[in-house]
């Protein structure tokens, strides 16, 4: 039988988790997905390696260790391209491994092949043999993701001058690297090569990078990763970039040029809509090719057609995508829906990472609030000196009106973790004395909390039930 309850395209983090969901639900469930092997960008070419190659560069480069024993300090002198590939492959095959084993749990078809909308009601799906097959479904869900934006001033190669996606292919590891586009993703490739002693220049067209991150946590990034080697030019537009065969050259609009074994183009991705013939199904998109969506439910201009994830833009993360896949199946399977919580981190996996979750001080000031400031440096913690951290700060934004907790940003090793804290007291509604008074983990970075809610506690007004309880008690008359 060739009809299903939901059809799902795309097996990235949104497809999988809407796909796993209506399995959980007892519904015919099938997911197409054109490359070989499931998890989307996510588990091939995104999230997964990229972690995967962080956590190695940092283990092989002896990275965390230098504070300690100098700054030419390596746990292993030559570190090639097949030592970064070798971790890379052992993860993603346990990660497949591992979805493969989730959807056969939860009785989730599969099938290999591009999915193409012949109407709002069936698709046709090309599978690698060439065979092509038809199928219907009461809703479907587009998880298709992105792929790169790939403009034609670019000379792509595939061995020198890269996207995104072709980066961790490559077969060695070059001496110098250009990286075009200070996003995300450009700053966590750039300062990880910078991690391994390869000369890296990032460049960015804007005079600021990362805009949604507090300004006080990117002076201090940026103070680091030139530091540690990155050569930033921000506001330097690129005029043309020239694959000379033994280099690449990229000539900026300041007149300057950069030269580099290779090059990394990293400036934003485009929805992956090309191949799924939206038309036929009454759909549109956007120039950058992503669908429109209503927010909470997740579904398209034509109401039996869901889209999730980084094909629907903004946040673009696998975290958020695979919250929004739920959510999906929920809506589109008519069950109770789940409800979304609205604060949720980012996590920027950089050399040193950052994570941010609520507002930042900008923020606060755009929207007129009354906010009062607490800081953290790692190197107060005892768990920093453990460490051997000389870096590394967390900033807490509190409102002054509700003394409730607006914001934290975090930079240094951890962030990623640590900003679950803050993420649990701005989904609960907690104020400035939940830091203060509740007993931390001794000795933790977690403990940056405490001292950064102290910070702002003691330069705020005292609270009038503080103030009862300090007032001496009268002496009763006998
Ligand atoms: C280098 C990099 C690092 C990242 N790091 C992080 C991170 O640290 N944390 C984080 O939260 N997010 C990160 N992201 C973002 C994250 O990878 C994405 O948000 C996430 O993968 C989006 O999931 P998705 O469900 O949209 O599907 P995707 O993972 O984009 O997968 C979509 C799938 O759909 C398939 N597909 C497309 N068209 C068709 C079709 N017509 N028929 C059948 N199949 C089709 C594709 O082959 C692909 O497998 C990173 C992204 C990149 C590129």
């Amino acid at each position: 039988m060739n009809h299903y309850d939901l059809i799902v395209i795309g097996s990235g983090p949104s497809g999988r988790s809407a796909a796993i969901q209506a399995g959980k639900l007892g519904r015919r469930v099938m997911v197409v997905e054109r490359f070989a092997r499931l998890g989307g960008v996510s588990a091939h070419t995104g999230t997964i390696p990229s972690k995967t190659l962080r956590e190695t560069v940092l283990n092989l480069s002896g990275w965390r260790e230098r504070s300690f024993y100098g700054r030419s300090y390596r746990a292993r002198e030559d570190i090639g391209a097949a030592d970064l590939k070798a971790r890379l492959h052992m993860t993603i095959d346990h990660e497949v491994d591992v979805l493969e084993h989730q959807f056969n749990r939860n009785h989730v078809d599969t099938l290999t092949g591009e999915a193409h909308f012949l109407s709002d009601k069936e698709i046709s799906v090309k599978q690698p043999s060439g065979e092509v097959c038809t199928f219907t479904a009461d809703k479907f869900l587009i998880a298709t993701g992105t792929r790169p934006f790939r403009p034609d001033y670019v000379p792509f190669n595939g061995k020198t001058v890269l996207d995104g996606d072709e980066f961790l292919d490559m077969d060695d590891l070059p001496r110098s690297l250009v990286v075009i586009g200070a996003g995300v993703i450009g700053v966590e490739y750039a300062t990880m090569f910078s991690a391994l002693d390869i000369r890296v220049t990032l460049i960015e067209p804007r005079e600021t990078f990362l805009d949604f991150i507090d300004r006080q946590l990117i002076d201090e990034f940026t103070h680091q990763i030139r530091e540690n080697g990155v050569d930033l030019r921000l506001g330097a537009a690129v005029e043309k970039v020239e694959d000379r065969g033994t280099f690449v050259e990229v000539s900026l609009d300041n007149g300057r040029h950069v030269r580099a074994d290779m090059l990394l183009f990293s400036a934003g991705r485009m929805g992956a809509t090309d191949a799924l013939n939206l038309k036929a199904a009454g759909l549109e998109t956007d120039h950058r090719g992503r669908i429109k969506v209503d927010r909470k439910s997740y579904q398209t201009d034509v109401p039996h057609i869901y889209a999730t994830g980084d094909v629907i833009g903004h946040p673009s993360l696998a975290s958020t995508s695979l919250q929004q896949g739920r959510v999906a199946a929920c809506h589109a399977l008519d069950t109770p829906t789940l409800k979304e919580s609205p604060w949720f981190p980012y996590g920027i996996y950089s050399v040193p990472e950052m994570s941010t979750c609520g507002m930042s001080e900008e923020e606060a000031q755009k929207r007129e609030i009354p906010y009062e400031v607490g800081v953290a440096r790692f190197r107060e913690t005892s768990r920093g000196h453990i460490m051997g951290l000389e870096h590394g700060m967390l900033k807490m934004l509190v409102s002054l009106k509700t003394r409730r907790l607006l914001g934290v940003q975090i930079v240094g090793e951890g962030a990623t973790e640590l900003i679950h804290i803050a993420q649990a007291v701005l989904n609960l509604h907690g104020t400035v004395d939940y830091f203060v008074e509740n007993t931390f983990n001794y000795p933790t970075l977690a403990e940056a909390y405490k001292i950064a809610g102290l910070d702002a506690f003691n330069r705020m007004p005292i609270p009038d039930e503080f103030k009862k309880a300090a007032k001496p008690k009268t002496a009763k008359k006998k």
